[in-house]
């Protein structure tokens, strides 16, 4: 039997996983929608993975978990690591360009920017508060102009003069972009005045006061659009690199912990018919009232969190 290394990324909009071999070679690799059931998504994510690899040839020996739920996620698999985010996407990234300064990262919902040296973060920053520098921003801007998202990079390519959108925020964006049609400019120039708009806001906000170098990685769902990549460029004056498999370097990096980590765990691809449940108590023990998550598999609690003090902590046994 070969071994090999389990990784999974949870966070609110995707779910992405892989699977590794000694060689940090990609096996099996899947992206799935969260779709608010992480628990859900995590069972339909590893019955994708063990479609694609021999299960009588290769033996997951040990599993690594990140993103918003890694917590979760990582106690209904027996996680032997659980990081944040930072970190395993700094991992991920330094596997396959050990040279990165910079990692920019624009997902859905969020965004952030790694700085590191000699494989090491030395600085990093997260937005989980403005949507005017992340995909979704991008997303409702082009159902405005009726457009598909998907649409948008190339025809922003084709702009000669991008539009300068007041994109502070989106509020503003969209009453701006609406008049700027209104008043005759061309859809690509609007489309590359988004693109820049979410670049600067990006540079801004999380990137405010951070000192870009080269080699910079552009990842998550928006270093897919070939505009926001152009436009990064075009700011930065830096050649931007995006890899094909960008949006799995949290997966790869946690799975690359888990290899060395050297704590080996067992694992059964047939969790999809294991019940695992959640429940929140809270703890009535002083005025904080703290809530309690229970994690349930079937009857069994294996694990809880939420209480600010011993006082409140539960009990697991091990079964
Ligand atoms: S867990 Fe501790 S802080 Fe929270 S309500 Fe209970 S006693 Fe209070």
């Amino acid at each position: 039997m070969k071994k090999a290394y389990l990784g999974v990324d949870i966070g609110s909009i995707s779910t992405k996983g892989v699977i590794l071999d000694e060689d940090n070679n990609i096996l099996a690799s899947k992206y799935i929608w969260t779709e608010g059931n992480p628990i859900g998504a995590v069972k339909n994510l590893i019955g994708e993975l063990e479609q694609q690899i021999d299960t009588s040839k290769i033996k997951i020996v040990s599993i690594g978990t990140t993103g918003s739920a890694r917590k979760l996620i990582g106690v209904v698999l027996n996680a032997s690591v659980v990081k944040n985010e930072i970190t395993a996407h700094a991992i991920g990234t330094t596997s396959i360009y050990p040279d990165v300064r910079t990692i920019f990262e624009i997902g859905g919902q969020d965004s952030k920017i790694i700085l590191i040296e000699d494989g090491i973060v030395v600085d990093y920053a997260m937005n989980t508060l403005c949507a005017a520098g992340t995909g979704s921003f991008l997303s409702s801007q082009a159902k405005r102009l009726g457009l598909e998202v998907e649409e948008f990079g190339e025809l922003a390519l084709k702009s000669k003069k991008p539009t300068n959108i007041a994109a502070r925020c989106t509020v503003f964006a969209e009453s701006d972009l609406v008049h700027k049609a209104q008043i005759g400019h061309k859809k690509e120039d609007i489309v590359a005045g988004l693109c820049k708009a979410v670049v600067t806001n990006y540079l801004n906000n999380v990137g405010k006061g951070k000192k870009i170098m080269a080699p910079i990685v552009f990842q998550g769902g928006v270093s897919k659009n070939v505009g926001v990549i152009k436009s990064f460029e075009d700011i930065t004056g830096q050649k931007v690199l995006v890899d094909p498999n960008s949006h799995l370097m949290g997966a790869i990096g946690v799975a690359i912990l888990a290899r060395k980590s050297g704590q080996e765990i067992e694992f059964d691809f047939n969790i999809a018919n294991i019940e695992f449940k959640t429940k929140g108590v809270e703890c009535h023990k002083c005025a904080n009232n703290c809530e309690i998550i229970c994690i349930y598999r079937g009857k069994y609690l294996i694990d809880a969190w939420g209480n600010k003090c011993d006082n409140g902590a539960i009990p697991i046994k091990n079964h």
